[in-house]
């Protein structure tokens, strides 16, 4: 099932149509995409015996996050042995980093983004899990059975406020308006052969800079809701992004960061493409 933010509005797309949520559930359930995962079970279970009608075509300019207001947002860094060492880090041997993207930095998949002025703005394709079941110390193997779906996401990054001062500032330097594009829709994860092995990539203006796996994953999406969800619970609804491969602006030598026209397009297999353009952000009067 794959289910997305059209205009606002919960649907559940069939084919290459969009399901009005609200309309054909006669409004047992919201048009409230953020809502649905409070009653997740319970939606599944309708969404799966409905009979759904034949759902209207829609343009992916109009769709929002799947997931576009989390209670918590948590994003996982050095997460890939090899853009740990493009970074310049050890591989993390317990939890990896753990940083947050806040709220209004959430966006739908296809969006125009504004440069910070003076920064170094800079790519991280990822997959995006969404919590479907309240996680409370929940072992690895179970983990699964508390994640909702799965959507390609964008951990755009300004590195100079990332890294500036004596304790790097990963969750605002990670913050600016539209950094968090999340999409284009949410898959779940019976959907695919094997949840934990879908290839990411991602390229500026058609020249790919990263590709990657997420069976190469340190921290697997189970080990992920495991190891969080003993520090604290995992809402439904929460959004994790499971951190990025090598090929990061930053690591390249030269670096290379984005700029005004560029376009960016971030893949993960078997879920969709997002689609960024940049933008120069004007400075304040
Ligand atoms: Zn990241």
């Amino acid at each position: 099932m794959r289910i997305a933010n059209l205009s606002g509005r919960l649907v559940l797309i069939v084919g290459d149509r969009a399901v009005d949520v609200e309309e054909t559930s006669a409004g047992r359930f919201s048009a409230d995409p953020q809502a649905v995962y409070e009653r997740w079970e319970e939606f599944r279970a309708w969404a799966a015996a409905a009979k759904l009608p034949g759902g209207d075509a829609f343009d992916p300019v109009d769709l929002g996050s799947p997931a576009p207001a989390p209670r918590q947002t948590l994003a996982i860094g050095l997460n890939y042995r090899d853009h740990a060492a493009e970074s310049g880090f050890e591989a993390p041997a317990g939890l990896p980093p753990v940083f947050t993207k806040f709220a209004t930095g959430i966006s739908g998949p296809v969006t125009e983004v504004a440069l910070p002025p003076g920064g170094h703005t800079d790519w991280e394709v990822e997959l995006v899990a969404v919590v479907g079941r309240r996680a409370d110390n929940v072992p690895r193997a179970a983990a699964w059975d508390h994640v909702a779906g799965l959507a390609a996401g964008q951990d755009i990054s300004e590195r100079v406020a990332q890294l500036a001062g004596p304790a790097p500032q990963f969750s605002l330097g990670k913050s600016f308006p539209g950094f968090a594009p999340i999409g284009p829709w949410l898959v779940t994860p019976d959907e695919f052969d094997d949840p934990d092995d879908l290839e990411l990539r991602c390229a500026v203006n058609g020249e790919e800079v990263q590709k990657g796996r997420t069976r190469d994953l340190i921290h697997s999406v189970p080990a992920l809701i495991a190891g969080l969800s003993a520090v604290l619970p995992l809402l439904p609804g929460d959004v994790l992004f499971t951190g990025t491969p090598a090929g990061v602006g930053l690591g390249r030598d030269p670096q290379r960061f984005l700029a005004p026209g560029d376009e960016l397009v971030s893949t993960v297999e078997g879920i969709g493409e997002l689609r960024q353009t940049f933008v120069a952000r004007p400075t304040r009067p």
